[in-house]
């Protein structure tokens, strides 16, 4: 189950257990039964909800569509994680990425726990009003296990406002008199929305590589020339020159990190790759990401992928094979479409000297062995793509005291919330020999071991 996560977080229970600072209350031997019992806790949900969705089409059949909601653990607050609307959803990917979502509220200290959803179906193939109709009848499904203070869900793939919109709706209509603002956040600023929401995963993402490549690394000099880790030395690799990024995936995440790319003045960089479902556009001087940010915004979330389009977005670029932006000779990939995008087939064949999880789980356990053995330095998911979970607790937040932020406000709540993080996590990576994802989940996992046992729950 959860293999993805699963691995990482038993390799990370038994590096705690050597650390004689790491839960000092306990005594060493009730420490073992102690781990163990948070290794079941961390590996399987504590609820998965399955239900299959009867839609009547517009074309009078009746379809029934599995859907799920995954709840991890709760021990932080609230279960909280995106609703996924796609055609290769399935339940343990469900339950993979809820995993994720707790170690990610526990890493950036997010009173929340993790939780995920899915719905089986490719968006496309379906008329607005039958999206309507299943994100109705979701809720529906699932209304006695969801709300403001048991479990909240967001957008996440192909899901947006849109439906985060419908959903609440139909959540204030089965739950009359109940308060209902909190009980989904992504909603569009009108129906009780935070300013900020839409981007602040892919400006978190693009946050965190500025920080670590220029904030962090003027502040703290001597730790970085001084680390004996050998993959946190490589940071001096990206030094001094212009780095070329590639950045697969335009949607939500991907688009709003590239723009943030094109506007840095701190890191000089380029982004000369984007990808989409479709197509990959390429300019090996750069893209003008704004014409495209605003062609897909005009175009149903898709980049152009003939000439003439090409020519209508003002943007100059070679259209490619979508899959060959994976293996550019880049010194960046941001990762920003979907999960296992490097994997045992073509990790030998990249290029990139960094990779950026804005996506969950791009890379597979496989491929991040042996990028960690190369030398690529990996800045994980966990760490980089919280910025939606933050900006949806902050909505939560303006939701229950219905007083709002100015877009301002948010991203100065969410780059300090972010940066807090960092601060916590980087110097270990620089001091210690561990990857950044492995000291991620050591502090995630640190974290909601010590709550667990405070609460008398870790036997
Ligand atoms: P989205 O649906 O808005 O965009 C997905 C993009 O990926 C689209 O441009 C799509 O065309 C593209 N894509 C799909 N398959 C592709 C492929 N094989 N190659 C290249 N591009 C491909 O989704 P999103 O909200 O941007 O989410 C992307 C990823 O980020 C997901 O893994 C999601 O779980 C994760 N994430 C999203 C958020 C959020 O706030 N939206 C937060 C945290 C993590």
């Amino acid at each position: 189950m959860a293999k993805n996560t699963d691995f990482i977080i038993q390799r990370s229970l038994e590096v705690l257990l050597e650390d004689q600072r790491y839960l000092d209350e306990i005594e060493a031997d009730a420490k073992k039964t102690a781990l163990r019992s948070l290794s079941s806790i961390l590996s399987t949900p504590n609820h998965i909800h399955k239900s299959f969705l009867r839609i009547k089409l517009e074309n009078g059949e009746v379809i029934r569509i599995p859907s799920f909601r995954v709840q991890h653990n709760d021990i932080l607050g609230p279960y909280k994680g995106g609703i996924r609307f796609h055609e290769t959803v399935n339940e343990e990917e469900v339950i993979n990425l809820a995993i994720l979502m707790t170690l990610k509220n526990a890493l950036h200290e997010v009173p929340f726990g993790g939780a995920k959803g899915g719905v089986v179906i490719d968006p496309r193939d379906y008329t607005k009003r039958e999206l309507n109709l299943i994100c109705k009848k979701y809720v529906q499904y699932f209304s006695d296990i969801l709300g403001p203070e048991k479990d909240i869900p967001a957008p996440d793939a192909g899901t947006s406002e849109r439906e985060m919109d419908w959903m609440m709706g139909e959540y204030k209509t089965i739950q009359p008199g109940e308060s209902y603002l909190g009980s989904f956040t992504g909603k569009s600023v009108e129906n009780g929305g935070s300013l900020g929401r839409k981007h602040a995963t892919g400006k978190g993402v693009y946050f965190t590589f500025r920080y670590f490549l220029h904030d962090f690394y003027k502040q703290n000099k001597s730790l970085i020339e001084n680390t004996t880790n050998a993959l946190a030395k490589k940071v001096d690799d990206f030094k001094d020159r212009t780095l070329k990024l590639a950045v697969q995936g335009f949607g939500n995440v991907g688009s709003a990190a590239a723009e943030e790319a094109y506007h840095c003045n701190h890191i000089n960089n380029q982004v000369i790759a984007v990808s989409d479902r479709n197509v990959m556009l390429y300019n090996k001087d750069g893209l003008n990401i704004p014409e495209l940010v605003q062609f897909a915004e005009n175009n149903h979330g898709e980049l152009p992928s003939t000439d003439e389009q090409l020519k209508e977005a003002g943007v100059n670029a070679a259209i490619k094979d979508r899959d060959d932006l994976l293996t550019l000779d880049v010194d960046v990939l941001f990762l920003a479409a979907l999960e296992d995008q490097i994997h045992a087939g073509n990790m030998d064949h990249i290029k990139a000297r960094m990779v950026v999880e804005g996506a969950n789980g791009p890379v597979t356990n496989e491929a991040d062995h042996y990028l960690n053995e190369q030398g690529v330095l990996i800045i994980p998911d966990v760490l980089t793509n919280a910025g939606g979970v933050i900006v949806s607790y902050l909505e939560w937040i303006q939701g229950r005291d219905t007083q709002y932020y100015s877009e301002e406000e948010v991203y100065e709540r969410l780059f300090d919330k972010m940066e807090n993080t960092f601060k916590r996590v980087l110097p270990s990576f620089f001091e210690r020999s561990f990857t950044l994802r492995q000291i991620c989940y050591m502090e995630a996992i640190r974290r909601l071991s010590l709550i667990l046992f405070r609460q008398g729950k870790l036997y």
